[in-house]
This record gives structure tokens, C-alpha cells and sequence, in this order.
């Protein structure tokens, strides 16, 4: 039978193995080199993106909320459908009757469900009295204040703080997290906020930096960082330990 002391030692060596595994999961410290050698990599090879595809910041807001879990061509018919109905403001989409919204929108998916999220945030927006207003709150609140938004999760949130108001947010999403991990920079089951962080920590609060960067993730993805990945043209080959 293990003595107490040998009791012990074993309890302490779960509790550290527990820790690292914790950690490993969590740990995401790029360095600002690096992030940047991702973002020039990328820039000279497809260039600067004019993103977000929109005419207004209110149109960022309904395209955050219809791009959710769908491609965007189907969420540039739901906005055309809307600009059709005249309806590209906050004022006119809480005007339209639920049922009529829900058809409009209807080419993004999920429509009953991102019908009652848009709705969900134009009143959340109403109550701040515009997006300028919150434009101009501090940071924290504006994003913690889209948070509390029923359907509006971090990607969502911080889609909008950067591309409709001008926020340096760093946006997380599938594709980003998929280089991180091919590159060696993440270990793929950190959570969106640990891999937020990351980036905001070492590169500098740069609005246009930020959309760039976000933007060029996602070419990379489409273009060649694909599930299966087109590995023999991309501009990382050299160094990324999943090259296939
Ligand atoms: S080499 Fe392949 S897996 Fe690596 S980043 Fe490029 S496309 Fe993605």
C-alpha cells in the first residue's frame, strides 16, 4: 500500500500535469515578429482586400449577423433583397413586419433564428439611440454591451467593433484559427479570447492593420489554406508543418 508521502507526491504530479495540459490549451504567445511575418507574407501575395463589402456601418452590422454560419454569397443576396426593400437601416428593419424580414433575409439560412437575432440587436442598438453613440463608448462597454446581445457572440461583436465602428479588435475566426495551427503558432483549443489577446498583445492598435490582416486571413483560406489544403502554391510552404 503507497505511503502517505508517496500519496501525496502523486496527487502533486496530477496537479502539475493537469496545470500544463491547462496551460498547452490555453497558451497562445506569438511574437509581434512573427505576426507580422504572416501579415507581409500574405499582403504581397494577394494584395490589400477592400474589406468589409459594404456601403454603410450598418450594413457591417446586418452582414456580421447574416454571415453567421453561411457563405458570404449567400449573405450578399440577403442584402440585396433588403436594399430592394429599402430596408438597409435600423429604422426600416424595425419597421418591416417579423414575417417579411424573415423572407428577405431568407438566402443567408437559419432565417427565423438570424431574423430574431437582428432584431435582438437593432433594439439593443435603438436603446444606445445609434451606432454612433456606441461608437463612442469605451471599448469594453461597447463590446461587452454587444455581448449581452441575445445571438451575438464574439466573432459576431467583434465584426462589428472593427469593421462598422472603427475599434481595434482583433476579429478570431475558423480560418485564423486553422493557420494558426498549421503554422505552429497554436495549438488549435484555445479559446477565441486567449487567441484575441494574442494578437492585440503584440501588434500595435492599428485599425487598418487589424481589418487588413483579418481580411487576408480569409483569402488565404479560400484561396489555398482550404481543408484540404493547395499546399504547392502558398506563400508559406517553407515554414508551415502541415505542408502536404
Ligand atoms: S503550406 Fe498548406 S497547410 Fe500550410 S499554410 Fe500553406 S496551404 Fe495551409
Amino acid at each position: 500500500m503507497a505511503s502517505r508521502h508517496e500519496q501525496s507526491s502523486r496527487v502533486a504530479r496530477g496537479a502539475r500535469a493537469a496545470s500544463e495540459i491547462s496551460r498547452r490549451m490555453t497558451a497562445f504567445s506569438p511574437t509581434r515578429q512573427k505576426l507580422l511575418d504572416v501579415y507581409r507574407g500574405m499582403l504581397a501575395t494577394y494584395g490589400p482586400q477592400q474589406w468589409w463589402p459594404a456601403d454603410s456601418a450598418f450594413e457591417v452590422v446586418l452582414g456580421a449577423v447574416l454571415t453567421q454560419n453561411t457563405n458570404w454569397s449567400n449573405v450578399e443576396r440577403a442584402i440585396a433583397n433588403l436594399r430592394q426593400a429599402d430596408a438597409l437601416s435600423l429604422s426600416a428593419i424595425q419597421r418591416l413586419p417579423r414575417e417579411q424580414l424573415a423572407q428577405l433575409i431568407r438566402p443567408a439560412g437559419y432565417y427565423n433564428l438570424k431574423t430574431q437575432r437582428l432584431l435582438a440587436l437593432c433594439d439593443y442598438l435603438s436603446a444606445c439611440q445609434s451606432l454612433q453613440s456606441l461608437a463612442e463608448l469605451p471599448l469594453h462597454e461597447a463590446r461587452s454591451g454587444l455581448l449581452s446581445v441575445w445571438g451575438i457572440g464574439p466573432e459576431t461583436a467583434d465584426d462589428i467593433l472593427l469593421y462598422a465602428l472603427d475599434r481595434p479588435v482583433f476579429v478570431i475566426d475558423a480560418y485564423t484559427r486553422r493557420l494558426l495551427v498549421r503554422l505552429g503558432l497554436a495549438a488549435g483549443r484555445e479559446r477565441y479570447e486567449d487567441l484575441r489577446r494574442g494578437f492585440e498583445r503584440v501588434l500595435p492598435p492599428d485599425v487598418a492593420l487589424f481589418k487588413q490582416y483579418h481580411a487576408l486571413l480569409v483569402e488565404h483560406a479560400k484561396r489555398v489554406c482550404r481543408k484540404t489544403p493547395a499546399c504547392e502554391s502558398c506563400c508559406f510552404a517553407s515554414d508551415c508543418l502541415q505542408r502536404i
